[in-house]
């Protein structure tokens, strides 16, 4: 069953087409290593669950082995492993879309393919879906991360606990739970997996957290370097002006240029009247000022005229989702 129709809008109570009980989504670059005791413990865990599962495996371009793994594992398990393989190394954003898109659980678990996330969490948090929420994302309360990494990661959490108005402790943790629908309403490009339970939350989904054990990385090395702090600020800027003004853009532009051209006309008022008064003429810094002033309000206004444009032609792409039909 397709979630979203031509026009973009979402539907979450489409259950996926569910062809199992859970499709466990895994976005890999060069791992290698650990797909086999990946595969295991999933195989494991779902066993004990007595769920039908899937795993759909997304080698994001890697340059090692790991999909030569991937086809091993599919003579071992069988159709239990689906995979794609990107032609390059296209994001772990990109890889979690195509592996969404192509799961057809009515129960979506995105986990990391490097063994940190342990299969043993799944059970609970299916239970928690089972609850009634929508999106129950993992928790590295405690984590086998070097402090370079965690302790900018605590205050990005809480900032994008206060930007979103959703509170969590761990957004970016790659493990959570969806109820498909939920999960394959989800825009994820760019760098936005790190903000997936904002734009669940900001969509009307019922997103909470559970407590996820956390391992070292056993093999390799992490595939994130320092840059991810400044494109996670980034994103940050860009998803909060999407949320807040994609449907209007002139309600923030236009009252930028209003407040600009508002200062530039009083502040040339005052060295008008005062022209007019006492017959000087002056050019003052200020008077400069002003002039520069109104040239920015009248561009802040043409932004958004053309934000306006580009919303308007776009009419018709997610302006609502659906949590329930009756039909
Ligand atoms: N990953 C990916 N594409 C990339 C970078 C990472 O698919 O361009 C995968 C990676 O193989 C792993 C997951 O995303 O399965 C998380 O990556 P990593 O463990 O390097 O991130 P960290 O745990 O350091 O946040
Ligand atoms: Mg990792």
């Amino acid at each position: 069953m397709e979630t979203l129709n031509s026009a973009g809008n979402g539907t979450w109570d489409a259950d996926g087409g569910k062809c199992v009980d859970i499709s466990i989504v895994v976005p890999l670059y060069n791992e290698e290593e650990s797909l086999p005791e990946l595969m295991k413990g999933i195989s494991d865990t779902l066993g004990e669950m007595g769920k039908s599962y899937e795993t759909v495996f997304v080698d994001d371009g890697s340059s090692d082995a790991s999909f030569d793994v991937v086809k091993s594992l599919r003579k071992t398990y069988g159709a239990r492993v689906k995979a794609l393989r990107f032609s390059r190394n296209c994001g772990k954003s990109a890889a979690l879309h195509a592996g969404i898109a192509l799961a057809c659980g009515g129960i979506i678990v995105t986990m990391d393919a490097d063994l940190q996330d342990d299969p043993k969490a799944i059970p609970e948090m299916v239970a928690k879906l089972g609850e009634g929420w929508d999106v129950v994302s993992g928790w590295k309360k405690v984590r086998h991360d070097p402090l370079g990494k965690t302790f900018p990661s605590k205050i990005w959490n809480a900032m994008t606990s206060v930007v979103s108005g959703l509170r969590l402790h761990d957004f970016n943790c790659g493990f959570k739970a969806y109820r498909a629908g939920a999960a394959k309403n989800l825009d994820i490009y760019g760098e936005r997996h790190r903000y997936l339970p904002a734009m669940a939350h900001w969509d009307g989904c019922r997103v909470t957290e559970t407590v996820v054990p956390h391992h070292a990385r056993k093999f390799g090395k992490s595939k994130f370097g320092a840059w991810r702090m400044f494109n996670g600020a980034m994103d940050m800027i860009t998803l909060l002006f999407l949320k807040r003004y994609m449907k209007s853009p002139m309600h923030f532009f236009g009252i930028l240029g209003m407040l600009l051209i508002g200062a530039g006309v009083g502040v040339l008022g005052y060295f008008g009247v005062m022209w007019v008064i006492t017959g000087a003429m002056r050019i003052r810094p200020l008077t400069l000022l002003a002039v520069g002033s109104m040239v920015m309000g009248v561009q802040f206004i043409s932004i958004g005229l053309i934000g306006e444009m580009i919303t308007n032609s776009l009419q018709g792409r997610r302006q609502y989702s659906i949590r329930e039909r009756l039909e």
